[in-house]
């Protein structure tokens, strides 16, 4: 009995594995001294008070600091408080014959012990706790030979409340807090999945569903939307010549430049590679133009900290949203048809695909 269940171990690092006895101390501590109030009460109505109350204090009273003392002393502290939780089990098997199988705090007893065995997250060892409490309750059945008295006194009845109540509140108050724990790492994980951690800018899948958003947003209202295909120019040399170290760093630079260089509302991500993509929902076409040619001017003008020698470049290619776009895949083919272009006619440049709302497309030089 060690009242309130501990976090899983297996996810935790090697120290905080190592501890885990420092934090079952107290618990166990308040769990062993309400079995002994328990026990006590038992062994009053049962009339053994004498017999047994100083196997009580040692089992329940001292046990926890002997437990606590045998995990710290121990070469291998984490194996030693597993240990020491088999025999918490144990100690209550024994106890179930001293108090005659008197039904209420057995039973309370063996399930709080039990049930702790699941808070600790230790893989089986609720399994493994029941031979021990099963074959101490056996051994003492054998040598004491006790008279079942299954009924419960109304003292013991009244001392058996604040183990359940207490051990409820405790079980209700991790469940919370792990609940509480588990929806903010859900949420963080969220976030992080979000994001391409390279540069900042969404991920792609992320950014595809902004995108698709958009897209639908644009068919629905026939208001102008642009996707903008981003492309560093001739990126592979960079690789082969400086290393992939500066290649890397040059990704998010330009990440972070094209961050910089769009608007709040705009939809800026890495759409994998040396690729990035945009999308400006509600936005004219002079606007878009105005952001590419802002992001072009401002990666030719990227200086690396440590190469400032490099020069980057980038070419930009721009399609407006169209009835003629059924998917986000004939979006990016517009927008890709228009980055060929750019790359074509000599790249560092913004081309465009001005997708008309009656469902022809015209490709526009800058
Ligand atoms: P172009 O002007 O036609 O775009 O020529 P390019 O050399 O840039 O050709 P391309 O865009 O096809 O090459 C992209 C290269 O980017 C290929 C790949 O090795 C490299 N690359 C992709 N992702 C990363 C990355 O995260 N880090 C680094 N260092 N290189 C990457
Ligand atoms: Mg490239």
């Amino acid at each position: 009995m060690t009242a309130a269940p501990q976090p899983a171990p297996k996810h935790r690092s090697a120290s905080a594995r190592a501890n885990t006895y420092r934090s079952i101390y107290p618990l166990r501590i308040l769990g062993m001294g309400l079995g002994l109030w328990v026990i006590c009460s038992v062994l009053i109505q049962t009339g053994d008070l004498a017999r047994f109350g100083w196997l009580a204090l040692v089992t329940l009273g001292l046990w926890p600091h002997l437990a606590y003392l045998h995990a710290r002393t121990s070469r291998n502290p984490y194996r030693a408080e597993v240990r020491n939780l088999l025999i918490d089990s144990a100690i209550v098997g024994l106890w179930i014959p001293l108090m005659h199988f008197n039904l209420l705090p057995s039973v309370v007893l063996a399930v709080i012990t039990t049930h702790d065995k699941f808070g600790t997250g230790i893989k089986r060892l609720w399994l493994y706790s029941l031979p021990g409490m099963a074959g101490m309750a056996l051994l003492g059945t054998l040598v004491l030979r006790p008279e079942p008295v299954l009924a419960s006194s109304l003292s013991v009845i009244i001392a058996t409340l604040p183990v359940i109540v207490l051990h409820s509140l405790a079980v209700s108050f991790t469940s919370y807090r792990l609940i509480r724990t588990v929806a903010r790492q859900n949420k963080e994980l969220k976030a992080l999945r979000q994001r391409d951690a390279q540069t900042g800018l969404f991920a792609r899948a992320h950014w595809q569903e902004q995108a698709q958003a958009v897209l639908e947003g644009a068919r629905r209202s026939d208001r102008p939307a642009w996707l903008l295909m981003i492309d560093i120019d001739h990126f592979k040399p960079i690789n082969d010549v400086h290393g992939h170290t500066v290649g890397d760093e040059a990704i998010r630079v330009v990440g972070e430049v094209i961050r910089e260089s769009v608007r709040d509302r705009d939809c800026a991500g890495r759409y994998g590679g040396d690729e990035f993509a945009v999308v400006c929902a509600d936005t004219d076409e002079a606007h878009a133009h105005a952001i590419a040619q802002r992001i072009r001017e401002r990666i030719e003008a990227l200086r690396l900290a440590e190469l400032p020698e490099l020069r980057l470049t980038s070419s930009i290619g721009m399609a407006r949203a169209s009835h003629s776009h059924m998917t986000l895949r004939d979006w990016l083919n517009a927008a890709d048809a228009a980055l060929y272009r750019a790359k074509h006619e000599g790249r560092n440049q913004v081309a465009s695909v001005f997708g008309a709302l009656d469902g022809g497309e015209l490709q526009r030089p800058y």
